[in-house]
This record gives C-alpha cells, structure tokens and sequence, in this order.
C-alpha cells in the first residue's frame, strides 16, 4: 500500500484506523487534513464505495482540493464521494427532501443581505426602533437561536430568554424572530442557518430520512471540527449513529468561530458520545520552521483555556521573526510591499510564495496601494463574492423569481427595476393586499386587477406576464439560452448598457462575464442536470474564491486571518499588530473573547511555511481620522528569543503630533463607537487588562508600566500580568534591549522592554 507511505506512524495509524470512531486533535500543520484526504483514498482502496462517504470541510476551495488530490490516487471514482462545506452538503440533501417539510425543491436560498431585508421591513411593520432593533444585532440574535435550535416558538417559550430580552429592552424580539421565520418559509426561501437548522428537523421528524442518510453515509470525516457549532454538531452525531465510523479532526488551539456559536464543547462531547473513541494524536508540524513553531507555542501557552500539546518541527531552525514597525497604515503596506519586491528577486521566489494576513478587511487597502504602486500582482481572497455584487444580484433575482415566483425579496428587488412605472405606493399596496388576504405577493400581482387600481394594475400585470413567460421559455431552453433571454427581455441588459459611465460598463461586463460562467455550465460533461435552475441552486452558497477563473495565476494572496484557516504559504505577512485592532477593540472586554483573539494570532502564524513577518503601525486611520495606535500586547508575548526587529523606520514617540491625534482620537471615538467598544481604552492610554486576566495575576493597585531605561540585572520588577519577578539577564542595545527575567509564577521569560508592561519595584 505505498500510497499510504506519504505518511508518518501516527497520521498512518489514524488513516488506517477505518471503522468506530476517530478523533485527531492536533496542533497546526501537523498532517490533520492531510490524513483526512489519505484516509479516503484508503477507504476507496480498501473497497468501500465512494458513494458512501461523505466529508465535510469548511470551505467549497478545501473540498475541491481534497477531492483533486484523491483522484490523483483512487481515479475517476473520487467524483461520487460526497465532498463540501456542511452548507452546501445539506442544501443538496434539502432540495431532494425538503418538501416533506414545506419547502418547495427549488427553495431560493437567502444571503445575509436579503435576511437583513426581510427583517428591515418586519421591524418597519412592527414600528420598531432599527437603533434598538439594529438589523444586524436581530440578524445575530435569531442565527444564535437557529443554530441552537431554539425555534421561534421555543424562544417565545423559554423564560431565560425571555427575561434577558426584556432586561435588555428588546421584549419583542421572539416575535420578530416569528415573523422573520413565517415571512422566509412563504417567501420557499431558507437563510443559511436554515439549511442547517431544517437539516435538523428533517432528520429528527422523518425517521425514514434519517435511516435513509445514515445508511448512506456508512463513513464520515469532518475537517475543522473545532468551529463546529450545535446544530452541526448534531446533524453529525444522528447520521453517525448507526454505523460509528466518524472520524473528525481539529485543533481547539484553532478555534476561532466561537463568536458564530462554534462550541469548543463539541470536541469534549466526543469523547462522551463514543466510549470507544480512539484517539490519535499528531506531534510533529511539517510546515513550518522551527522558529515558527516556537513562536506559536509561545502565544498559545498564553491562553488558560486549552488542551495540552506538544508540537516540534524537524525543518530547519530558520529565519528569526521579523517584526516591522511602521510610522503609518500606509507606510506600513509600502514596507512589505518592497519586502515582497525584493525577496521574489534575490531568491528567486513566485508571487504565490507570498500571503498578507490582517485581523480586518477595510486593512486590505494600504496593502492593496502598496502593491499596486510596485506593480505586484495580488488577489483578495473572501472578498465581497461576485454574486453579491449589485447588477449579478438583480439578474440573478429574475431568476430566482422565475423559478420561485414566491421569492418575495426577488420581486421587491426587480418589480420596478429597470423601472416600469410600478413605484413604491404600488409595492406598499400589494403588500398591503398579500398582508390583508393571506396570500403572498406574487398572488396579487398575477391578478392585479383584483387588488390594484387601474394604471399599476396594468403596469404590474405586465410584469407578471413577463415572468410568466420567462416560467414557460426556461423549461425547454438551455441554461445560457434561458439566461440570455430573461436578461435581454426583462430590460436588464439594455439599461446597463446605456449607462456609458465607467461604473456602468463595469457593471455590463459583470453581467457577460456571468453570463459566460453559464455558458460554460451549460456546457458541461460531468454532470447531467445543466439547466438553469440547477446553475442557481448553490449560488447562494458560492464565494468569490469559487468562482476563481484562474486559480493558479501567480499573485500574491491577500485575506483576513479568518479566511486563512487550513492554508499556507511559505513566507506570511501578519500586518497591524496593534492594540485595539489585534486584539480587537470589541475583544476587550471578558478572556473568553480575548483568548479567541490570542487563537486567531495563533492561526495567522501558523500559516507560515518557511518566514514570518510581523509588522504595527504607530498611526492609522479610522473612520476617516488618523488615530495613534499602541503596539499589540501579543508582541509581549511572544519570546524575545525568537524575534528580530527592524527598527531603523521613525521616532516612536515623543512626537507632539501624536498627543493632538490622540485626543482627535478620543473625540472620534465617543462618536463612533459602538457601546460595547466605547468601553474600551482609547488608543495611547496603557490599556487595563486587570479585569480580563484577573487569574493570572492582580497588579499592584494604580499599576502603571515606568520607564525602564535604568534596568539592572538583579532589580525586581512587576510585570502587568506576569507578576513579580527578577530581572537574570539583559543583552542588546537600547531601544530593542531584551530582558531574562525570572517570575515567580511563570517561570523564565524574556521580553523585549520595549513591549513589556513593567514596573521597577
Ligand atoms: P491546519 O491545522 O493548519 O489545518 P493540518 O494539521 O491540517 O494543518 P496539513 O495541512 O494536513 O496540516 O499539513 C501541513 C503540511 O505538512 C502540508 O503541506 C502537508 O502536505 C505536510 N505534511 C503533513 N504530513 C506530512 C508527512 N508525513 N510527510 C510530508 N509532509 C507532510
Ligand atoms: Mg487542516
């Protein structure tokens, strides 16, 4: 069996181990996905059947990839295995089964963006506060219960709820979620924890679905399985519970989706679910350098919470880490920039070797004007998706409409555009109508007449004729005929192509390039539904990545850490180390939020192969104002050992510019911030993590870091949250003069004083 030589004893045991349940919990890097992508080609070799396997990754890139690499060993027959994020898996499930449920097969299934629709208008008809009932906090709200599987009558039910609710002035919010809930499901659509919640339901109401699927799915492996929230959890635990052979992997180190309900709970429940789980464990990271490795196990040591791991590397020590400071966000994209520039020419690397990671999107930009100026070709990964863009969304809401005419955010969105004289009075009334006669908004408008007054009726009853015979063409054309034809009658077309505006040209383009991305699916030999309607199923679902025309052009990737998960790169750039964006501002306020900044960090450097770069401005702009900003506390923590810095940039402070811009800052910040943030420090002012890491150590009362020019070895000193200790050692030259000093709790540690929030006492 000399594919399986690709692995060490371990990740052997754990591929070859096929039956009963499995758990690999293993550091980053360590071969988890690796195994996971052997271990089915094992199971295809051993004579399983690909049909019977099914493996969830977390993203549609991940699965894609996997399945490439099995083909390579098993054949063609990689193609019948059931491969994909748990969303896309199921919705394929729902569209076969879900009308056991209510849900039409062809249920449209709603982004973020037309959630957040449906709830503006229920808010509107409830004459809610959207300050209190901020879209976005309801959205949260309800996606919380769903993947909880509160439903909205539970919710309504539940009396903790209830009283939190209420305590929190939103007393209304479990009838939002109703009529959030009601409005969806006669609208046919579903919101992506829907897909997730109704596979609950499906699988738990119908018995026979259930056996059915977990006959099915005799194997199962879950990648990533630390960012698993409840309601997967639970899809998991039923299909798995005739046959046992699951077998998931992750690394709690890496859990960085708690704040979306993931449940780190879920990997402690493993071990109680299943008695006879065996447990792999996996040591040695082939990725990265030792020094990589190092540095990462010196930021996770940091947190409280985790389960212990032991990770080395065999690769060479190699480059120290490097970390940048830069005078400004701008300054600090033009460094990494050149860094890139002169690094690809003197050894001769590609683009592709290179990644920028940051905590936010909007930090994308400098980079982005930083590359641009060098000519360095780039791509931004997890971007806004081609299909949210504004012009694909109103092509695709034709048709969504067309096949799911009671698709209700559809028709709110293309009923008067391109305009046809149906204005919003018109809207309002025929919502009206659907409202006072129970029947949903495509009722009224196939019969205006018996709803509307005379001119809109006539204007909206040529609408509906319009998709009604949009209904009729699409069955029997091809999926780019039927494409063409609706954008070219419903006005689409012809609208954008007489805006001549570049914006407008721009959008035209947009719309043959989806139009050309249909062309190719109609074209299609590996799959044998190519109409329209099956081009649209999953677009929901896509992401910007997915729809990659060229995935293996040489640029370098430029993502948040977020999107990073599972990647790498041989030499990483971790940018904006800076209190208050890394950890970000919003995680200020309790450990568990904080400990789950420290995770993302983790992840970021972990990504890195061979170098690692980590770079802070000293000022940035938010919100349109330059604030100044403090270097991360994860600097600190990180051993001294394995850093080097690069300091020869500017002045750090001492700048009397700052203290205006701090002030600026200040100001801007009650402004701006939401409630929660406007609880954190400003920037500039030592931030108070007394209460955050209260277990780890007190400081003294009024504890304030002093200036620590005149260290000596043999001082005591007071670390903000390492506590006391002695100062063993000091080398370097000032400003980057490191510290050995010996704490009482902890142990040995050295800091650079730079970073280091000390006290002489
Ligand atoms: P993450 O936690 O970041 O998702 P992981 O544990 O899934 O990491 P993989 O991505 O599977 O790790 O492996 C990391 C790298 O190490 C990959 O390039 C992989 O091909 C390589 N690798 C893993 N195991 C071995 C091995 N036994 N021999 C050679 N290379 C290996
Ligand atoms: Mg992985």
């Amino acid at each position: 069996m000399d594919y399986l030589e690709g692995l060490n004893p371990q990740q052997r045991g754990a591929a070859e181990q096929i039956n009963g349940p499995v758990m690999i919990i293993a550091g980053a890097g360590s071969g988890k996905t690796r195994v996971i992508t052997y271990r089915v080609a094992h199971l295809i070799h051993t004579g399983v059947d690909a049909f019977n396997i099914l493996v969830l990754t977390f993203t549609n890139k991940a699965a894609k990839e996997m399945r490439e690499r099995i083909t390579k060993v098993v054949g063609p027959e990689a193609k019948n295995i059931w491969m994909g994020t748990f969303h896309s898996v199921f919705a394929k499930i729902l569209r076969v089964e879900g009308t056991k449920i209510g849900y039409p097969s062809n249920f449209t299934i709603y982004d973020t963006d037309d959630s957040k629709s449906v709830l503006r208008a229920v808010l509107k008809e409830m004459n809610l506060d959207d300050k209190l009932y901020s879209p976005n906090y309801v959205y949260n709200r309800i996606s919380a219960a769903k993947n909880n599987l509160v439903s909205w009558a539970e919710y309504q039910q539940n009396e903790q709820i209830q009283s939190d609710d209420h305590a929190n002035g939103r007393g209304h919010l479990g009838k939002v979620y109703e009529m959030y809930a009601t409005r969806c499901f006669r609208s046919g659509a579903m919101d992506f924890d829907d897909l997730l919640f109704q596979t609950n339901r499906l699988l738990k109401e119908h018995t026979d679905v259930l056996y059915k699927y977990q006959n099915k799915f005799k194997y199962l492996m879950v990648d990533e399985y630390q960012d698993t929230n409840f309601s997967q959890y639970l899809i998991v635990k039923k299909l798995a519970a005739i046959n046992e052979n699951i077998c998931v992997v992750g690394d709690d180190a890496q859990s960085i989706y708690a704040f979306r309900g993931a449940n780190i709970q879920n990997i402690l429940n493993f071990e109680k679910d299943y008695p006879d789980l065996k447990v792999f464990k996996l040591e040695q990271n082939y990725r990265s350098t030792q020094n990589i490795v190092n540095v990462a196990n010196s930021i996770i040591s940091n947190n409280k919470e985790q389960l212990k791991k032991n990770v080395f590397s065999e690769k060479d020590h190699g480059d120290k880490i490097k970390v940048n400071r830069a005078f400004s966000d701008n300054e600090e994209g033009k460094t990494v920039a050149e860094a890139i520039m002169q690094e690809r020419s003197t050894n001769g690397q590609k683009w592709n070797d290179f990644a920028i990671l940051y905590r936010t999107n909007a930090q994308s930009r400098s980079m982005e004007e930083a590359l641009r100026k060098l000519n360095i070709p780039y791509k931004i990964y997890g971007g806004l998706s081609f299909y949210q863009r504004k012009e694909i969304k109103d092509l695709i809401a034709y048709f969504r409409l067309t096949f799911n005419p009671n698709d209700e955010e559809a028709l709110k969105r293309v009923i008067n555009y391109p305009r046809r004289g149906i204005g919003d009075t018109t809207v309002d009334r025929i919502i009206l109508s659907a409202g006072q006669n129970n029947i949903t908004l495509w009722e009224v408008i196939v019969e205006p007449g018996k709803y509307l007054d005379g001119r809109s009726a006539s204007s909206v009853g040529v609408f509906s004729t319009m998709i009604q015979s949009f209904m009729v063409v699409t069955k029997t054309l091809s999926a780019y005929d039927a494409a063409l034809h609706i954008a070219q009658h419903s006005g689409l077309l012809k609208d954008l192509y007489e805006d001549k505006s570049v914006e407008g040209l721009n959008r035209y383009e947009n719309i043959q390039e989806l139009l050309n991305g249909i062309k190719e699916f109609s074209e299609r030999e590996d799959i044998e539904e190519r109409s329209l309607d099956v081009f649209m199923q999953d677009v929901a679902l896509l992401t910007n990545d997915d729809n990659d025309k060229n995935p293996n052009a040489d640029t370098v990737s430029l993502m948040t850490i977020h999107s990073s998960k599972g990647l790498e790169f041989p030499h990483v750039f971790v940018v904006g180390l800076e209190e208050n964006l890394f950890p970000s501002q919003m995680s200020l306020n309790s450990r568990t939020d904080l400990e789950e900044e420290r995770r993302l960090f983790y992840v970021a450097v972990t990504r890195a192969e061979n170098k690692l770069t980590i770079s802070y401005a000293t000022s940035r702009f938010k919100f349109g104002t330059l604030i100044n900003c403090e270097p991360s506390r994860f600097l600190d923590e990180i051993d001294a050992q394995y850093l080097e810095l690069d300091f020869k940039a500017k002045p750090q402070t001492g700048n009397p510019f700052f203290d205006d811009e701090r002030k600026a800052w200040s100001r801007n910040a009650d402004t701006f911030s939401k409630p929660k943030a406007a609880t954190a420090p400003p920037a500039g002012k030592p931030v108070k993590t007394t209460s955050l890491l209260a277990k780890a150590h007190v400081p003294s009362p009024g504890f304030a870091p002093s200036d620590t020019s005149g260290l000596q070895v043999g001082m005591e000193v007071e670390h903000e949250r390492f506590g006391f200790g002695k100062v063993i050692n000091l080398e370097g030259n000032k400003p980057d003069i490191k510290a050995t000093i010996f704490f009482k709790e902890i142990g040995q540690k050295q800091l650079l004083l730079k970073f280091a929030k000390l006290r002489i006492v």
